[in-house]
């Protein structure tokens, strides 16, 4: 039986990986796959998460199962993280840890499947390409939204808003909460007042993906369109991912926070939720989130952390202008302001397809077919063969 099984297609992002690890030349950059690295390329792991890994390691050992939703301890710290510190006048949460973002995408698709099975998700357009496959996988049709102004490098603003006017209420609609993967844009502080209340008289449901808290501008800045959201009262879906802000990728430790109207409607919802995840992976793996509580609770490795979440910042943000700078320098024609006003790890630089595989056929550089750079993929040893290969490919 098993013979008759066809191969499926590489992961788009992952399977340029598995191409970069087979290439034998020495000089290969890979600019593709959305992990931080230090300025030596290596994704390192934070002192804060080793110095609470050391606490966890000198506490008792438990292995029995934690509760389906996880470490009840562990939803509030990332409550408190993700809406402020007022979190508790926020509203009535339900909350569960999952396993990474991409956990608590899967277990938010299976609830409004089961809960609202005539909503349709409308994501943006470009967005990551993982979203369709797991709304997909959960049988949750999607429809998109435009979001980038390939003309102006910056977000389509009013034909967002237009087209949120003309959703369908009951709809679902999923915004980037920060960091915009793949274009970096992010809606402005009154864009977002505006996007809140499109949503709010649309009568639809918001949904925040919020992988890249920090990675932007700031813990509290990042959030800005989550607590617009907050602040307008009604209901509302957030789903963290640790992955990046704490570099605990592998670790797989993400979350999600939803806002209800009332105490009855938030428990009803956690009930389903609990439901949801029971038949996918029955409740979450505990080491992660151990890390990113005993990190949130201790007042020293808190600070620690956010040193190092900015450290991390900043350097991306210094890679934005040093690319410019440098793309500028060797003369490569084209304006690459745009770059330096995107934020998060990524940016759409606007090489096509094709100037794409030539960097990879001829220079060694891996970037994603859509052109999307991980920034953080930039370091001083590469930037200027970086530039210097994307000029010979625009000069062409
Ligand atoms: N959402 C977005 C927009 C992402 O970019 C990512 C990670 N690439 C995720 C969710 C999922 O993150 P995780 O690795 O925690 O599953």
């Amino acid at each position: 039986m098993l013979e008759t099984v066809d191969l499926a297609p590489r992961d788009a992002i992952l399977g340029l990986t598995v191409a970069f690890n087979e290439d034998p030349r020495s000089e290969k950059v890979n600019l593709s796959v959305g992990v931080y690295q230090d300025e030596h390329g290596k994704t390192p792991t934070l002192g804060s998460v080793v110095e609470a890994e050391n606490i966890l390691a000198a506490g008792p050992s438990n292995k029995a199962y934690l509760p389906i939703s996880g470490s009840p301890g562990y939803s509030e710290v990332v409550q408190e993280l993700v809406f402020g510190p007022e979190y508790q006048t926020a509203g009535h949460l339900a909350g569960a840890h999952t396993p990474g973002g991409t956990g608590g995408l899967r277990v938010a698709a299976d609830f409004l499947h089961a809960n609202f099975p005539q909503a349709t998700v409308w994501l943006s357009e470009p967005t990551w390409p993982n979203h369709p496959s797991v709304f997909a996988a959960a049988e949750v049709p999607t429809k998109t939204y435009p979001y980038f102004d390939q003309q102006t490098n910056s977000l389509a603003f009013e034909q967002m808003l237009a087209a949120i006017e003309k959703m369908p209420a009951g709809d679902v609609i999923l915004l980037h909460g920060c960091c915009h993967n793949p274009t970096g844009i992010d809606p402005t502080a009154k864009e977002w007042q505006q996007i809140v209340q499109a949503v709010a008289k649309r009568g639809l449901l918001p949904f925040l993906d919020f992988a890249y808290q920090g990675f932007g501008d700031g813990l509290d800045e990042d959030a800005a369109g989550v607590r617009e959201f907050r602040n307008a009262g009604g209901d509302l879906i957030v789903c963290s991912s640790f992955s990046k802000n704490f570099g605990l990728y592998r670790e797989r430790v993400g979350a999600l926070s939803i806002a209800c109207a009332t105490n009855d409607a938030a428990t009803a919802v956690q009930s389903q939720i609990n439901r949801a995840i029971r038949a996918n992976y029955s409740n979450p793996p505990a080491h992660g989130a151990a890390i990113v509580e005993t990190i949130l609770r201790d007042q020293n490795l808190r600070e620690t952390w956010e040193k190092e979440l900015s450290a991390m910042r900043d350097r991306i943000n210094g890679m934005r202008q040093q690319l410019v700078d440098s793309l500028e320098a060797k003369g490569v024609p084209g304006d690459y302001s745009f770059i330096t006003r995107q934020r998060g790890m990524f940016s759409f630089s606007g090489l096509t397809k094709d100037q794409v595989e030539q960097l990879r056929e001829q220079y060694a550089i891996y970037i994603v077919g859509s052109g999307r750079i991980n920034v953080a993929g930039l370091t001083p040893a590469n930037i200027d063969r970086v530039t210097e290969a994307i000029g010979a490919v625009v000069s062409k």
